[in-house]
C-alpha cells in the first residue's frame, strides 16, 4: 500500500518536474537545477514516505500490528527526522561507495526510531562495523539508480523536446521501483542485525545499546 502511495507521487512528481510545471522560468534550466528538481528535491519528498515503508516492514516482520502506532501517524512524528536525513545524506550518497548510508539512516529513524543526529550516528557506526558482507549489493543497485536519473537529464537537455520529456519522466521514475527493494533489503537486514525487546517495558531496542532507549534498564554489564 505505502510503496503504491510512493510509485503514485514519485510519477506525478517527475511528470510535474519534467514537463515543467514547477520550474519557474525556462531560462534558468540547467543541469544542476534539473538535479536539484530531480534529485534533491524528490529525495526530501520521497524519504519520510521511504522511512514509512521501512516502519510497516518492521512492524510485519515483528508481528507487531496490534501495538503499533498507525502509519500516519508515524509519518507525521517522524517528518523531521526523515527530511533532516535525506537533507544529509543527499549529497554523499550520489557518490556510491557511501550511498548505503542513505538508506540506513532511513532504517535507524524508522526501526531503531531514533530522531536527530542518531540516525546519522548509527548508520555511520554499522556501515563502518559490517556493510560490506551485509549491504555488498546496495551501491550497485543504487549505482543504476543514478545512471538512470542522469539518462533522463541528458535527454531532457540534449533532445530538447516531448520525447526527451518523456524519456526524463520514465528514467526518473522507474528508479524507484529499486530503491523501494533497497530500503526493503536493508530494513530486513537491519531488523535481523539487532532488534532486541526490553524485557522490562517490551520497548524494542538496537542489539547494540547498552540502556533500554525507553526505560533506561541497563542491558550490558
Ligand atoms: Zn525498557
Amino acid at each position: 500500500m505505502v510503496a503504491l502511495v510512493i510509485g503514485v507521487v514519485s510519477i506525478v512528481f517527475q511528470i510535474l518536474v519534467w514537463s515543467g510545471s514547477i520550474i519557474p522560468s525556462w531560462d534558468i534550466i540547467t543541469p544542476i537545477w534539473l538535479f536539484f528538481l530531480g534529485h534533491i528535491l524528490f529525495l526530501l519528498v520521497v524519504s519520510p514516505l521511504l522511512g514509512t515503508y521501512s516502519y510497516l516492514i518492521k512492524v510485519e516482520a515483528l508481528n507487531l500490528a496490534e501495538r503499533s502506532e498507525p502509519p500516519l501517524k508515524f509519518l507525521v512524528r517522524k517528518l523531521p527526522t526523515l527530511m533532516f536525513t535525506a537533507i544529509t545524506w543527499i549529497i554523499p550518497s550520489v557518490a556510491i561507495a557511501p550511498s548505503p548510508l542513505f538508506y540506513l539512516s532511513i532504517a535507524s529513524a524508522s526501526i531503531s526510531d531514533y530522531d536527530g543526529l542518531n540516525p546519522i550516528i548509527e548508520s555511520y557506526n554499522r556501515y563502518m562495523e559490517d556493510w560490506k558482507r551485509k549491504l555488498r549489493n546496495i551501491p550497485r543497485d543504487h549505482l543504476t539508480v543514478v545512471v538512470s536519473s542522469l539518462i533522463g537529464i541528458v535527454a531532457f537537455v540534449i533532445m530538447n523536446n516531448p520525447i526527451g520529456r518523456l524519456i526524463a519522466i520514465v528514467s526518473c521514475t522507474v528508479p524507484i521501483i529499486i530503491i523501494l527493494s533497497i530500503v526493503r533489503e536493508v530494513s530486513e537486514v537491519w531488523i535481523n542485525w539487532g532488534l532486541k525487546l526490553c524485557p522490562m517495558c517490551k520497548t524494542w531496542n538496537p542489539l547494540e545499546a547498552v540502556y533500554c532507549r525507553n526505560c533506561g534498564l541497563r542491558f550490558k554489564y
